[in-house]
């Protein structure tokens, strides 16, 4: 079985390819809208993503040597997401689906990040760490579905980090050689500012931190804020993930999503595995962020238990999270 899969959701427009059987990734093309200044404006994302969407499908199938009509399947990230970005690739998978007469398999974003992270990370049964610029979720599979244990109440924690550094004009680009913007800042940095710890249960909140450390530029070093507001936000994390982990008892964590390739994070999730006995396991950089790969190989374990859905039925869901989504593929 092969399986195209179409990931738009935010500023990437990616194609992906996968097959049911080893190696499963046969092509993973993509293009990341950056923004010259400011944040993603919906309207660019949406012009972005329709001027590269052909050469990027062209480029996915010549990677993996096929033509469109040895495709089985489409699949398609229909969210969650940002409207105007999701209906590109909404539009693309649809008209493919009905001019090659192929089916349509909806998927949501953030199985795909999941399942990516499964393949890659070869994670039995872990809990997992969805960090990206618009997700902050601790989420374990149980029971037919990946259930939520903890999430931000607000922003995300990569959403933050990039608004304070944007605010403060240390970007964009917000990663420089491989490093956030807030990781090149907070390396002068060394004194913790008093700034607001917001964990409620197992739940997080940024927003009121973001604030609050805006509110210290300029009667602070920025370097000693760069470095509290990202330690402060990490330690948040933490703390809901090691509840997480007592309550679960689980032996592996996986850290999934664009967040997944700081640095900084890693070694204190590396330092949390060693106190907790826990297996760290990080997905790949190149399956770290939005990428068509993690739709089609999602698309492809959903295609396979019979989840499809109909052309005229395909809507985007901007708001569609992870735990409404039935998992027959798993047990
Ligand atoms: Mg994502």
């Amino acid at each position: 079985m092969l399986v195209l899969g179409i990931e738009s959701t935010a500023h990437t427009l990616g194609v992906g390819i996968a097959k049911d059987q080893p190696p499963y990734i046969l092509a993973n093309e993509r293009d990341t809208f950056v923004p010259k200044e400011g944040g993603m404006k919906p309207g660019d994302l949406l012009k972005h993503h329709a001027e590269v969407s052909g050469t990027i499908l062209r480029r996915a199938l010549e990677k993996a040597n096929i033509s469109i009509n040895d495709i089985n399947y489409i699949a398609v990230a229909l969210g969650p997401g940002i409207g105007p970005a999701l209906r590109v690739g909404a539009t693309l998978a649809r008209a493919l689906s009905l001019k090659y007469n192929k089916k349509l398999v909806p998927v949501n974003h953030g199985i795909g990040h999941i399942e990516i992270g499964y393949l890659t990370t070869e994670a039995k049964d872990p809990l997992i760490l969805y960090l990206s610029g618009g997700n902050t979720i601790i989420t374990t599979f149980y029971k037919g579905r990946f259930r939520i244990f903890g999430e931000t109440l607000d922003i995300a924690l990569g959403n933050m980090m990039d608004v304070f550094v944007r605010e403060v004009n240390l970007a964009p680009p917000y990663i420089i050689n491989g490093k956030h913007a807030i990781d090149i800042c907070s390396e002068k940095g060394s004194k913790l500012l008093k700034l607001p710890y917001v964990v409620k249960g197992q739940d997080m909140s940024f927003s009121g931190l973001l604030t609050a450390a805006l509110r210290l530029v300029g009667k602070e070093k920025l370097e000693d804020i760069c470095y509290s507001i990202r330690e402060i936000a990490f330690d948040m994390l933490l703390e809901a993930t090691e509840r997480a982990l007592a309550l679960t008892s689980k032996k592996e964590l996986m850290i999934v999503g664009g967040v997944a390739a700081s640095v900084s994070l890693r070694k204190k999730l590396e330092e949390l595995g060693k106190e907790w006995d826990v297996q760290i396991k990080i997905v790949p950089p190149e399956f770290a962020g939005d990428n068509g790969a993690m739709i089609a190989y999602a698309g492809m374990l959903a295609a396979s238990k019979g989840v499809f859905i109909d052309v005229d039925k395909s809507y985007i869901r901007p708001r569609w999270r992870v735990d409404e989504v039935d998992i027959p593929w798993r047990n």
